[in-house]
C-alpha cells in the first residue's frame, strides 16, 4: 500500500529513575532514563505509524529532540516504500546532508537523533509487513539485507560482496537456529543487581532474587572507590558463587594505567569483562588494557558509547575489544548494526535491565535468563500513550507531581521551561484579557483579526 510520510512527531520522555538509583555507575550518578521519542505518520489508510527512540538520561533530551526536529525535512513527503526498496542509500543521503553533518558527523547528538528516526522507520517497515523486526530481518533476501547497510569507510574492512558472502554461507541452517531462537530463547545477564547507588543489603537481596529466576550472568558497576568494589564484588560472589559469572562496568571512569592497576586487585573476584575502562574513543589504550588484562583472565568490552561503525572496525582491528556491544539507540538505527554484525562473529549475550519494562505496549518476554524473540509486528519500540502522556518533559503529570512534592529540583533547562511556560500563561492572559476588551467594544470580527495579529 503505497504510503507518504506527512508528519514525525518528536518527544521529550523521561523517567524519574534517579529517585531510586536506577542505572546509577561511577560516572552518571543520577540518570534519568530518557529518550528522545520519535512517530512518523504516513497518509497510509493503515493508520500505522513508526516509533523510534533514542536513549538519553535526562538532561539534554531537549537537544536531541531539536536536532530531530532540524532533521525532519528529509522525511516529509517521503515514499516510505522507496526508502525501504534503497534503505542504504537513503541512510547515506540523510547522514551526509551537506550542512548538519558538521554538527557530527555520525556522532554525538546528530547521530542519536538519526538513530531515532531510523529506528521508527524499521518500526513502520516491520509494521507494514506485519512480522516483528527480527523475522523482518532474517526473512530478507541476503542482497536486499545487504542493501540496507552503508558500507562507507569500512569496504577495506569488509566489502559489500563479502558481507554477503558470509549471509548466503549460512543461510542453510536458518531455519535451524531461528527455532532454536523461539523454543530456547537469546542469553542474556542481568545488571540489575549492581548499580553503583544501591546499598549492600538491596545487592544482596538482588543477587538472591535472580539466582531464584535463573539468572547465571551478573553484572556489577565499578569505578568510583576501589575498597567499595573489593567489599560489594566480595558481597556478589558470595551471593553467586563462582559457578556463575560475573561482569564489571566502570563506565569510562579511568585512564588507561589506572584501569590496569585498579582491575589487579579486583582480579581474584574473577570477572569476565571490564566494561568501558576508558574514554570510549580510545582505541589504542583500551587495546592497551586489553594486552595487560589478558594474562588474569579479563576480557574488555566496550561500545554503548561508540557513535559509528568506523569506530567498531577499529576496535575490531586492532583487538582492542574482546566484547562488542553495540546499541542501535546510539549508532545510526538498525543499519548501522548490520555492518559491525556482519563483519564479526557476533557475542551471543544481551544486557538486560528490568526497569520500566511496564511502560511498553510490548514489553520483552523472557524465558528465565533468555530473551524470548518477540511475536507482535514491528520494534517493540512503542510505550503505552499513557506513559508518554504522563512522562512528558517537564509538565507531564509525573515531573509535574514529583516538583509539587519538592522531590526534584529544576535543572537549568526545566527553569528556563518554566520561564517560557509563565512567559506562555502571561501570553494567554494577556491575550484574554484583550479578547475581553475587544468584546466590549468592536464585535467578534475585529476579535478575530485581533488573534491572527497576535
Ligand atoms: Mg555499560
Amino acid at each position: 500500500m503505497p504510503a507518504k510520510i506527512t508528519e514525525v512527531v518528536v518527544k521529550d520522555i523521561r523517567f524519574p529513575t534517579s529517585l531510586e538509583a536506577h542505572g546509577s555507575d561511577a560516572m552518571h550518578t543520577d540518570p534519568d532514563y530518557s529518550c528522545a521519542y520519535v512517530i512518523i505518520h504516513t497518509d497510509s489508510n493503515d493508520a500505522l505509524e513508526g516509533h523510534g527512540p533514542t536513549f538519553t538520561i535526562g538532561r539534554g533530551t531537549e537537544v536531541v529532540v531539536a536536532a530531530v526536529e532540524a532533521m525532519t525535512f528529509h522525511l516529509i513527503g517521503q515514499d516510505v516504500q522507496a526508502i525501504f526498496d534503497d534503505f542504504g542509500g537513503f541512510w547515506r543521503k540523510f547522514v551526509a546532508d551537506s550542512q548538519l553533518r558538521w554538527l557530527g558527523p555520525e556522532k554525538g547528538v546528530v547521530h542519536l537523533a538519526t538513530a531515532a528516526i531510523m529506528n521508527a522507520l524499521w518500526d513502520l517497515w516491520a509494521k507494514r509487513e506485519k512480522k516483528p523486526l527480527w523475522k523482518l530481518l532474517v526473512d530478507m533476501d541476503p542482497e536486499k539485507l545487504v542493501a540496507c547497510v552503508d558500507f562507507t569507510y569500512i569496504s577495506d574492512c569488509i566489502t559489500r560482496e563479502e558481507a554477503l558472502a558470509i549471509l548466503k554461507k549460512n543461510s542453510d541452517t536458518k531455519h535451524e537456529r531461528e527455532s532454536f531462537l523461539k523454543e530456547n530463547g537469546f542469553p542474556a545477564y542481568t545488571t540489575s543487581v549492581g548499580w553503583l547507588g544501591y546499598s549492600d543489603e538491596r545487592i544482596q537481596k538482588k543477587c538472591q532474587d535472580a539466582l531464584k529466576d535463573g539468572w547465571t550472568m551478573f553484572k556489577m558497576k565499578v569505578g568510583a572507590n576501589l575498597e567499595d568494589d573489593i567489599r560489594r564484588a566480595k558481597i556478589i560472589r558470595q551471593e553467586i558463587g563462582y559457578e556463575n559469572a560475573l561482569m564489571m562496568d566502570c563506565n569510562q571512569r579511568w585512564g588507561v594505567h589506572e584501569a590496569i592497576e585498579w582491575m589487579k586487585p579486583l582480579a581474584e573476584f574473577k570477572p569476565k569483562w571490564i566494561e568501558e575502562p576508558t574514554s570510549p574513543d580510545d582505541v589504542l589504550g583500551h587495546a592497551a588494557i586489553a594486552k595487560a588484562l589478558n594474562p588474569l583472565g579479563i576480557g574488555v568490552a566496550t561500545g554503548e558509547h561508540c557513535h559509528n561503525r568506523v569506530m567498531f572496525k577499529q576496535f575490531l582491528q586492532s583487538g582492542a575489544m574482546q566484547y562488542c556491544q553495540i546499541d542501535s539507540c546510539r549508532i545510526g538505527g538498525v543499519n548501522e548494526i548490520l555492518g559491525p554484525a556482519n563483519g564479526q562473529e557476533m557475542s551471543s549475550v544481551c544486557e538486560y535491565v528490568d526497569h520500566l519494562r511496564e511502560h511498553f505496549v510490548y514489553p520483552v518476554e523472557m524465558k528465565g535468563p533468555n530473551y524470548l524473540p518477540p511475536t507482535k509486528p514491528g520494534y517493540s519500540t512503542e510505550l503505552k500513550p499513557g506513559s508518554i502522556e504522563d512522562h512528558l518533559y517537564p509538565n507531564g503529570r509525573v515531573w509535574e507531581e514529583l516538583r509539587k512534592e519538592g522531590k526534584i529540583k529544576n535543572s537549568f533547562g526545566s527553569f528556563s521551561f518554566l520561564c517560557f511556560n509563565n512567559f506562555y500563561k502571561f501570553c494567554i492572559f494577556l491575550f484574554g484579557l484583550l479578547f475581553h476588551f475587544q468584546l466590549l467594544s468592536l464585535g467578534h470580527l475585529c476579535i478575530t483579526h485581533s488573534q491572527t495579529g497576535l
